[in-house]
């Protein structure tokens, strides 16, 4: 296996200039002072360019072709067989993309975050309109590399969660907003849960020590990871060996670093679980943004909300926040964290309304990249799709347009389908464990994750992205995508909270 050696030896200096620009990025984000930013947009777009100039070489194909041979008779989801397959088809998408237009993406987001930082916080959507203008061009710039799709975004859509196209997306959520709605309207002729005990002080010391105790027996790995703050939390991977997570704190709001923590760290329990074999390859990643989603969604949210996770966790967050907490009962503390209401913010809004937020999303980058709707018009476009959609008057476009840093570190188009596809997969994969393994609601009540982080390690993670979203969600419930299980999770647990038959 000549060539398959040398493919790999070749594909670990690449993972290793693209791993650099993630801890440039991840600096970036949590500790670089603001006048860094323009050497650090440089610096990140060199080391990107870099690795897809030596990803799309004639010599990569060459290689890939010759361990094609080498690996044509081990099975299909052998590690060899599995590296070449995902190799060829990130480098058949890959060498379409000019380098110099990969470089000027990358450093172009480098700067229009940095002017988002400054934005958003001025409410000032008038100062990036520029950076969000170049922005749209660099992804319709992309995606017609791309000629033939039915739709523009759907090469971008591809790139993030493959085998998903524009109208396959738009077909899925119509129908789950036609399930949705109603459930939304239910819960909103009922009176509302009190969150006022939420709404209290608590030191940031005390908030970040009371997620790490939680993460670490999720089974967070604190030899191979570490959490840092940041504005908008993320995680990210240099190496099997070092898995970075951040939350956001709020001073006047007890839970919500929690639940940003919760977040990342399934994102980490999936990076943290693939197989370290894989490590420096294009498959020591997760299979989409979907599938990722899925992970944080179901410990953030099917775990972590969960009435079983608190009957466990409600008497040690009492403890550590007595003055807070201590004069407040389980059931108005558990009704209070899964309070459903229309809200402005997509990051902090309740499991129910939360798809609703992606939608809108989701419908403005395909008008955008159409041309329907220009950037200069988004702000008001914004506010009345919102108040459409959701039913609140938008009072500004730092809670508006200016809230997602999304299409100011990226492109326009692909990245927002994600989250929703991740709701509906953590609830088929979490009633697919929990029907291999009927005990796994009364171990969350204990506070013991080992059996259903070990079901999804075995079954989800090590596979890294061995296999296409689609192959892996047949592969692991038995079935294609489906939102039957979601569904049955909001009513399951919304209707009964709201007191609704
Ligand atoms: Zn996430």
């Amino acid at each position: 296996m000549v060539a398959l050696r040398a493919l790999k030896q070749r594909l670990t200096e690449i993972d290793d200039l693209s791993r650099a620009a993630s801890v440039l990025r991840w600096d970036q984000t949590t500790y670089m002072p603001p006048a860094g930013a323009g050497a650090r947009a440089r610096q990140i777009a060199t080391l990107s360019g870099l690795a897809h100039e030596r990803f799309i070489d004639a010599e990569t194909g060459r290689l890939l072709d010759a361990a094609a041979r080498e690996t044509a008779s081990l099975p299909f989801e052998s590690d060899e067989a599995s590296l070449v397959r995902v190799t060829r088809h990130r480098w058949d998408r890959d060498v379409r993309l000019p380098t110099a237009l990969v470089a000027e993406t990358e450093e172009h987001a480098a700067v229009s975050y940095q002017a988002w930082t400054v934005a958003r916080p001025a409410d000032d959507f008038e100062s990036v309109r520029p950076h969000l203008e170049k922005t749209l061009e660099l992804s319709r710039r992309t995606a017609e590399c791309y000629p033939g799709y039915d739709h523009i975004a759907d090469p971008l859509i591809d790139f993030y969660d493959h085998g998903m196209k524009a109208a396959s997306v738009r077909e899925l959520f119509h129908g789950l907003r036609r399930r949705i709605e109603p459930l939304v309207e239910a819960i909103a002729s009922r009176p509302q849960a009190d969150a006022s005990c939420l709404k209290r002080r608590a030191p940031l010391e005390t908030q970040l020590a009371f997620g790490l105790e939680v993460i670490r027996t999720f089974g967070f790995d604190f030899d191979r990871g570490r959490q840092d703050l940041t504005r908008h939390p993320f995680m990210t991977r240099f190496a099997h060996g070092d898995v970075r997570i951040t939350t956001r704190w709020r001073e006047d709001d007890l839970t919500d670093s929690l639940f940003s923590t919760l977040h990342e760290c399934g994102h980490a329990l999936y990076e943290m679980g693939i197989d370290p074999r894989l490590d420096g390859t294009p498959l020591a990643t997760g299979a989409s943004a979907g599938i990722h989603e899925s992970q944080s969604r179901l410990w953030e949210n099917l775990v972590g909300r969960s009435r079983g996770f608190w009957e466990h966790f409600y008497p040690r967050l009492q403890a550590a926040m007595p003055a807070q907490l201590g004069g407040v009962q389980l059931d108005p503390f558990h009704r209070a964290i899964n309070r459903v209401e229309r809200s402005l913010i997509r990051t902090d809004a309740d499991e129910v309304t939360y798809n609703l937020h992606v939608m809108l999303r989701f419908d403005l980058e395909l008008d955008l990249l159409e041309g329907r709707v220009a950037v200069r018009d988004l702000p008001r476009v914004w506010r009345d799709r919102f108040e459409q959609s959701i039913g609140l008057p938008v009072p500004s476009d730092r809670d508006g347009v200016l809230q997602d840093v999304h299409w100011y570190h990226g492109l326009i188009g692909g990245v927002f389908q994600g989250y929703t596809l991740g709701s509906i997969l953590s609830a088929q994969f979490f009633a697919t464990a929990v029907k291999a393994h009927p005990g796994i609601p009364d171990e969350i009540r204990r506070g013991a994750f080992g059996t259903l982080h070990g079901w999804l390690r075995e079954n989800v993670y090590r596979h890294g992205s061995k296999f296409t979203p689609d192959e892996l969600v047949r592969r692991v419930t038995g079935s294609d995508l489906s939102v039957d299980p979601y569904m049955a999770y909001l009513e399951g647990k919304y209707r009964p909270l709201y007191g609704l038959g």
